[in-house]
């Protein structure tokens, strides 16, 4: 039990753009709806840049900020008015940081698009901390057999591939492709594969084949060397193509490889805009599908689905002092799958 008036260690950024500051800061108190929650393991991820750099304008972050929403921890605190859940229980909190409950979205059951929805670090503090407050309705359950450090690339990277899969067209035995390998892709891979699908990995170059195999890809396509819309229609072409690299360019080399009726399923937001060739979707039935992550219900599946098929991130691990290591390798690609800030508490 920490102490409440204390203060901890903290990664903050004073403006876009501007660098990581590890500070003091008061340690938060949970409001009425909140719990505090003692952060073991928080992810990188690449929406952090919305903090750090600045480079999605539509949130209107404030700051300095906290960013930090691949988070897992346990609670050490509940505000006054939260009932399901309590001190001691570890607890996930992703990308989705709270919904009104009473916007027509949250009433028609979509909390994810709720129209006032907060994001967890980007509108408020987040994970890259050693503790932070999230509202109740934000928590997912961490099953006993995951550590935090599994968990936390699993509550964002790990959701969007896992609820973009299950939601898909995609039946047990159909062909489904995971474009690109990074922190979405080796899950989605994983996901795809104890899904039951026949599932095909496309990357640039052979650096990753093995790993895609070790992944539990059933084929590899190296992009570089092959047209992978032709390869993907030489195995009766994809029924789902998972799309989790932002690059537009290799995204429309791919499109060309979906079955009839097949589904294009967008999860990362390109910089440059997306050039199809409409007439293949018309004459195909197919259909491009965009996807974000989920809510705290959703979360949690995708942790006991994640236990229970011993679905597991590769991470690589940084003290939160290194934050600017952690992050300038997770926008390099230069880290293993995940990078994951760990807490001075929990070194
Ligand atoms: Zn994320
Ligand atoms: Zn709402």
């Amino acid at each position: 039990m920490s102490n409440i008036n204390g203060t901890m260690k903290a990664a903050q950024v004073s403006s876009a753009g501007g660098a990581f500051e590890i500070v003091e800061r008061k340690i938060p108190d949970p409001g009425p709806d909140q719990v505090r929650i003692k952060v073991e393991a928080c992810g990188v991820c690449h929406g952090d840049a919305a903090v750090k750099d600045g480079d999605m304008p539509e949130f209107d972050v404030e700051y300095p900020r906290i960013p930090g929403h691949e988070v897992a921890g346990t609670i050490d605190a509940v505000g006054a008015d939260v009932t399901e859940w309590s001190t001691g229980q570890r607890v996930g909190v992703g990308w989705h940081g709270g919904h009104c409950f009473v916007c027509d979205t949250c009433r028609d059951g979509n909390f994810t698009n709720c129209e006032h929805k907060e994001i967890t670090g980007i509108t408020s503090d987040g994970g890259y901390a050693e503790y932070m407050v999230a509202s109740h309705e934000t928590l997912a359950a961490i099953p006993d057999g995951i550590n935090p450090v599994t968990a936390g690339p699993l509550v964002c990277a790990g959701l969007t591939s896992y609820n973009a899969l299950r939601r898909s067209i995609a039946q047990p035995g159909d062909l489904v492709a995971v474009q690109g390998i990074g922190g979405v892709g080796h899950t989605g891979i994983q996901f795809s594969r104890k899904m039951g699908f026949e599932t095909v990995a496309v990357s640039r170059g052979t650096e990753k084949k093995a790993l895609a195999h070790e992944m539990g890809a059933h084929h590899y396509i190296d992009s570089n060397a092959t047209d992978p819309a032709v390869e993907l229609s030489d195995l009766g072409g994809a029924d789902v193509i998972l799309a989790t690299a932002p690059n537009s360019d290799a995204i429309e080399a791919v499109t060309g490889g979906l079955s009839p009726h097949g589904q294009l399923l967008v999860v990362a937001v390109p910089h440059h805009q997306l050039e199809v060739e409409l007439a293949e979707f018309v004459n195909g039935r197919r259909s491009i599908q965009g996807w974000n992550c989920g809510h705290a219900y959703h979360t949690e599946e995708t942790l006991e689905f994640s236990s229970m098929f011993a679905v597991e991130p590769m991470v690589d691990t940084y003290p939160l002092e290194e934050v600017d290591t952690a992050y300038e390798r997770m926008m390099s690609g230069n880290t293993r799958l995940k990078a994951v800030i760990k807490p001075p508490h929990n070194l």
